[in-house]
């Protein structure tokens, strides 16, 4: 019986076991496999993954906020787990853990075209803005960096690449990602990002990585100037999907997946 997880601090709202417990039923391995979220403090991660391969699993999900030390810990890590700095998956086998990314994969295969020769704008600089940034650079983007505190942005663009930008200007971006947390507990994107609900236009993407309210209400004003949106749980499921297909070897079912994060 394998064991899969979700670990996070917390973890409680994570949509990932209701995702992963329904694509298992449809390949077949629910009787077999089992997804679950276990809360773990950062001060207890390391002990706690150590443990896991001896309790039957083969696997890991990594949140907020283990990302890095995933990374830390493990025997071998993927070129791009490496290169982002920071792990959202563990595989656990021949008794080693292996660390790989998902996250800067399921972003790109959410959007509707390729963001190569692009202008992109990336709010934020913490761990997702991370993936966001080396993804788009891979693929050939320019990519505009803005976050609140500059430095972390100053930062993220010495590391990875990209420019940071103090006034972004909105309508030039064929490609707008929030990766901050706003959005989240309900703050309004326009108070708190360089952003105006009414300088959206069609022809533009507009990414939200928060997920919680449907439609965020980015994306519901980027939706109403004509803008193609696209949301937290598409990348949570496309994040997720690469994920299970790494520990199962069976190609994902998607529609389940998107069913079953919606609803939960
Ligand atoms: P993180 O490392 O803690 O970074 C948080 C970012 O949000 C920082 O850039 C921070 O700016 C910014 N921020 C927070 N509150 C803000 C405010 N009021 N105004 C402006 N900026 C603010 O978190 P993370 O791991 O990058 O995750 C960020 C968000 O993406 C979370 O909501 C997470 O749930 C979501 N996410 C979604 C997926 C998915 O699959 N859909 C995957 C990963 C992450 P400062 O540097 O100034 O503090």
């Amino acid at each position: 019986m394998p064991r899969l997880a979700v670990l996070g601090y917390p973890v409680g709202h994570s949509r990932s076991p209701a995702m992963h417990n329904a694509a298992l039923a449809e390949l077949g391995l629910g009787g077999e496999w089992s997804y679950e979220a276990i809360e773990v403090a950062p001060d207890a991660f390391e002990q706690r993954v150590r443990a896991m391969a001896g309790e039957g699993f083969a696997g890991a999900n990594v949140t907020v906020p283990h990302k890095g030390a995933a990374l830390a810990l493990a025997d071998e890590l993927s070129e791009t787990a490496r290169e982002i700095g920071a792990a959202n998956t563990l595989v656990f086998a021949g008794g080693e853990i292996r660390a790989e990314n998902t996250d800067a994969e399921g972003f790109l295969r959410a959007l509707p075209a390729s963001p190569a020769g692009k202008r992109a704008l990336v709010l934020g600089a913490g761990g997702a803005a991370r993936a966001v940034v080396w993804v788009l650079l891979r693929e050939g983007a320019t990519v505009e960096i803005w976050n609140r505190t500059e430095l972390r942005s100053q930062h993220l663009s010495e590391e990875l690449g990209g420019e940071t930008v103090e006034r972004p200007e909105q309508p030039a971006y064929e490609l707008i990602v929030n990766t901050t947390a706003v959005g989240l507990a309900g703050e309004d994107p326009f108070a708190e990002l360089p952003l105006a609900a009414d300088r959206f236009a069609p022809g533009q993407t507009v990414v939200d990585m928060v997920y919680g309210e449907e439609p965020s209400a980015l994306l519901a004003a980027a939706g109403g100037e004509g803008a193609t949106t696209v949301d937290g749980i598409e990348i949570l499921v496309q994040q997720g999907a690469l994920s299970l297909e790494t520990w199962t070897q069976r190609p994902a079912p998607l529609d389940t997946m998107r069913a079953a994060a919606r609803a939960a």
